[in-house]
């Protein structure tokens, strides 16, 4: 319910003194030296004379992949000789692991055994068909026994004089880095899809820059994303997409960077260029976006009581069900239903700010409760006084209602890398701004003279 035009005008623009945000990971030696291999191929890139650069330009691929030979490849020795023959069998439905014992021919005792002695085994009690079993059988007795968890982790039950020992054997998944970008044209869920990233990579996206960038009333046709990422393999096939190591938003022209860093304390963050970590106070749309399929007219929605109740919030029209987030961490101070609210959640943010979501379906939490930023605290509803599914948040800070638009502007700066640290952090992020730098002139979203190459 948009009826205050300050609002309104305000929501469509992004203030010129908007800064940053960010989230955590651990560092890793073999991405470190993934990196070093794709830098050279961009440095090598870089080198060709203008011409071929340009035919690249045209025919960028989507998506750019390291070639797997390049990349270190990591497996965990297996803990029993080589030599050692295994029997392995499919688990087949209905089977269990009595049948499967009589199958291979060992004897109940040896099932017994296993059971009772190895904690673990009560894994083997929850087959399910299609899953390995291995038997390694010597003198008509078990010996050693292998069962596939998934395509990471193997337990492995092995005899020793005083019964049966468990061990697992995790496989580290082959890392090979990608980058790849999408032109938003409705939403950047959307572009995404249509660019083929993973669905857990947009969330990352959304997770990383829901500090600086409002993915509901902020993006535009014509915006950009590019991603440098991790993608896990096993023999050889895709597994899951991995971390992402760096993002750019390019929104109405104006470019938003993250790059992820462990730093000397071993804690990993998003930060921008300059350093400041990404992780803001509050988060700009307290909802998932990626459910929101189109851009999101704000005329569709019209109050009830336009004329009786003045709007002091924002509204976001999204479909019924749509997980809505607690903007900032902070503690629940009221959680119930009311004739005109709805069900509707306040959660207090330190001793100065209050959010407010209401016309919620359904709330999650209750009064009392801790919430952490992105906290799920509710679901998208039109509950109370509301013409159709939409979430209605404000902001109020010191008691007075802020407009939830441009109020986290004016928020205390977020935390910055500091400056002890901050020479270790441009060295650790230059290779991976070159990569977007390149990146973007050669799919065209840069031209070559304007790209800055370095960090800082
Ligand atoms: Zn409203």
């Amino acid at each position: 319910m948009l009826t205050n035009n300050k609002v309104k005008t305000n929501a469509m623009y992004l203030e010129p003194s908007e800064k940053w945000s960010a989230v955590p990971h651990p560092p890793k030696k073999h991405v470190v030296m993934a990196l070093s291999t794709f830098i050279a191929v961009v440095l090598l890139l870089l080198l060709l004379p203008g011409e071929k650069a340009e035919a690249k330009r045209t025919a960028i691929p989507l998506s750019l992949e390291i070639s797997p030979t390049e990349v270190e490849r990591y497996r965990v020795d297996e803990p029993l000789a080589p030599s050692i023959h295994w029997d392995t069998i499919a688990v087949e439905p209905g089977d269990s692991l009595s049948h499967i014992f009589n199958r291979m021919g060992l004897r109940a005792a040896d099932l017994h055994e296993l059971v009772t002695s190895a904690k673990q085994a009560k894994a083997l009690s929850r087959l399910l068909p299609g899953q390995e079993l291995s038997f390694h059988i010597a003198n008509n007795k078990l010996q050693a026994l292998k069962l596939q968890q998934d395509k990471i982790s193997t337990l492995v039950f092995e005899r020793t004089p005083d019964g049966f020992k468990t061990s697992e054997i995790s496989r580290e998944p082959e890392v090979r880095i990608k980058i790849a970008s999408a032109s938003i044209t409705s939403s950047l869920y959307k572009a995404a899809e249509d660019a083929n990233l993973p669905q857990r990579l947009i969330m990352d996206l959304a997770n990383i820059f829901g500090g600086v960038m409002d993915f509901v009333y902020d993006v535009r046709a014509g915006d950009h994303v590019i991603v440098l990422y991790e993608e896990l393999y096993i023999d050889g096939e895709r597994y899951r997409s991995g971390d992402i190591l760096a993002a750019e938003y390019v929104n109405r022209g104006r470019s938003y960077q993250a790059f992820r860093y462990t730093n000397t304390l071993g804690n990993t963050a998003y930060y921008s260029p300059e350093g400041e970590s990404m992780q803001k106070a509050f988060l700009r749309a307290p909802l998932e976006f990626s459910r929101i399929s189109s851009h999101f007219d704000p005329k569709r929605l019209h109050p009830v009581f336009k004329t009786i109740r003045p709007h002091r919030g924002i509204d976001y029209a999204a479909p019924r069900g749509t997980p809505v987030y607690a903007a900032g961490e902070g503690r629940v101070i009221e959680a119930g239903y009311t004739r005109a609210n709805g069900n509707y959640v306040f959660v207090q943010h330190g001793p100065q700010y209050i959010t407010k979501y209401l016309h919620l379906d359904r709330n999650a939490v209750r009064k009392g409760n801790r919430v952490d930023q992105r906290q799920v605290i509710g679901w998208v509803g039109s509950t109370g006084y509301a013409t159709g599914p939409h979430l209605h948040y404000e902001f109020l800070m010191n008691g007075v209602h802020r407009n939830p638009r441009t109020i986290v502007d004016k928020l205390p700066k977020a935390k910055k890398i500091t400056a002890t640290e901050m020479a270790m952090y441009t060295k650790a992020i230059r290779g991976m701004h070159l990569q977007l730098s390149t990146y973007a002139v050669q799919a065209g979203f840069r031209s070559p003279s304007t790209s800055r190459v370095g960090a800082g």
